[in-house]
């Protein structure tokens, strides 16, 4: 019987995360201040989030940070999460190539976001906050979120992208379980509600007008913080645990990946399977790809320009210096929602810049059709964002083939999608669609971008 799966123990969690900035021969460039253009500091971002997270934002030496024992105790729930070899995945390619998948969809709530929550969490209960906030759109991060509040006894309020809220109501049902109030966004609650519903009282929402919301209310309301699930450097150290753990087994199972996939939103699950990896090629100069898979009705890493822009869509955040098609891009209403975001974090879009990473787009109808593969010889019924990531693996295991070699492909299964049955009744009847994103477009947006980066 052959190895299937690669388990690690409870002693063999990662008891600190990778800080990749410190590796970096090119830091990436700073958040700037949108008024004054200067840096923002650690102080800068205090009132915004907690004092610890502020600190590894901007960490840039540190390879090492601690994973507090409060934080490794409540990750012992579902961690470590197996390393799994994909021998029916192989089979049914008829691939020379070995396909691994390290699975985050074994979380309480079905993804890798957990990984962060927790921390993020942790730290404001530690700093003496009492109310935390947050937006969501296909929900999972909201969902992620609503656990770890109350596992710390926060209480949280979540902006939901209204077309989610409508579409997805168990998303919703499952963040109100565990305690969390629920708004749909655009709301009448915040002044950035207010003024979009004024122009376009229709307006069914998106993670940028919901993360405006959530951050002004963290603002106006006293021992309040927020708190975001992507994009941002301290989210992408938090999921490092995922790569750290998979660097262990891939060593059990005595093979080294020539190619490590994420799918990609703002970053955060790409980043956490893939920089204890990219670390070897920095360090050791070992030669690995990674890719990150996006859609292509979203592509900021293959189609954006690299530029500062807002992490929002009301422009409340720092400029941060990203890969991205403009705050105000309303990209189309894909399945994937938590790939339905307009930039990406500053590490990634450094890396990028500096040729260490690849990136691929996928049309939507690829992702489906390599979810269903996936499912019926894996058993994991994927979400639709994880497909990204599924369907590029498939892409590289076919290309093995074509060449006749051996090679070793290692993806992150970042979540199951057992709350996203809707979009596959979707595309077993026929009704799902490809949408591609004109030059025009992508051009248009740019084109209203501050030049800050001549
Ligand atoms: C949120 C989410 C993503 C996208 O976010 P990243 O920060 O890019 O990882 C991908 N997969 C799942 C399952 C998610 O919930």
């Amino acid at each position: 019987m052959k190895t299937k799966k690669f388990l690690l123990q409870e002693k063999d969690i990662p008891t600190a995360w990778y800080n990749i900035v410190a590796d970096m021969k090119n830091k990436p460039l700073p958040m700037l201040n949108p008024q004054t253009k200067q840096p923002v500091k650690a102080e800068d971002l205090y009132p915004l989030f907690s004092k610890a997270v502020s600190e590894q934002e901007m960490n840039t030496t540190d390879t090492w940070i601690e994973i507090p024992e409060e934080v490794r105790d409540l990750y012992k729930v579902w961690r470590p999460t197996p390393l799994v070899r994909a021998y029916g995945l192989e089979k049914a390619l008829d691939t020379p190539a070995h396909i691994y998948f390290k699975n985050e969809s074994v979380s309480p709530i079905g993804s890798h976001k957990l990984n962060s929550a927790i921390a993020q969490a942790y730290y404001c209960k530690k700093e003496g906050i009492t109310n935390i906030t947050t937006e969501t759109g296909a929900g999972q991060w909201g969902a992620a979120l609503s656990y770890a509040a109350k596992a710390f006894g926060l209480e949280l309020a979540v902006y939901m992208v209204k077309v989610s809220y409508l579409q997805k109501p168990y998303r919703r049902s499952i963040m109100q379980t565990f305690g969390a109030q629920v708004i749909a966004s655009p709301s009448m609650s915040t002044k950035a509600g207010r003024k979009i519903l004024t122009e376009h009282p229709n307006y069914q929402g998106s993670l940028g007008t919901a993360i405006s919301e959530a951050v002004e209310l963290a603002m106006s309301t006293p021992n309040c913080r927020y708190t975001l699930g992507s994009v941002l450097n301290h989210v992408m150290l938090h999921q490092t645990v995922i790569g750290l753990e998979a660097e262990k087994q891939m060593e059990m199972a005595g093979e080294y990946p020539d190619v490590v996939i994420g799918c990609f939103g703002g970053g955060s699950n790409f980043s956490g399977i893939t920089f204890p990896f990219l670390r070897h090629k920095l360090v050791d100069g070992k030669d690995i790809r990674v890719i990150a898979a996006e859609p292509s009705s979203c592509p900021k890493l293959t189609r954006g320009e690299f530029q500062y822009d807002f992490g929002d869509e009301a422009g409340y955040t720092p400029l941060i210096p990203m890969y991205t098609l403009g705050h105000n891009f309303a990209p189309a209403n894909i399945h994937a929602g938590g790939l339905r975001y307009h930039g990406a974090g500053s590490i990634v879009s450094q890396l990028r810049k500096d040729g260490l990473m690849d990136a691929v787009d996928i049309p939507q109808l690829e992702t489906f059709k390599a979810a269903t593969l996936f499912a019926q010889t894996e058993g994991i019924i994927p979400a639709p964002e994880s497909s990204h990531a599924i369907a590029t693996a498939i892409r590289e295991a076919e290309e093995a083939k074509k060449e006749g070699k051996p090679r070793t492909i290692l993806f992150n299964l970042s979540g199951h999608g057992l709350i996203d049955m809707a979009a596959y009744d979707l595309y077993i009847g026929g009704d799902l669609q490809n949408y591609e994103v004109t030059d025009e477009e992508v051009k248009k947006n740019l084109s209203e971008l501050e030049q800050i980066i001549k």
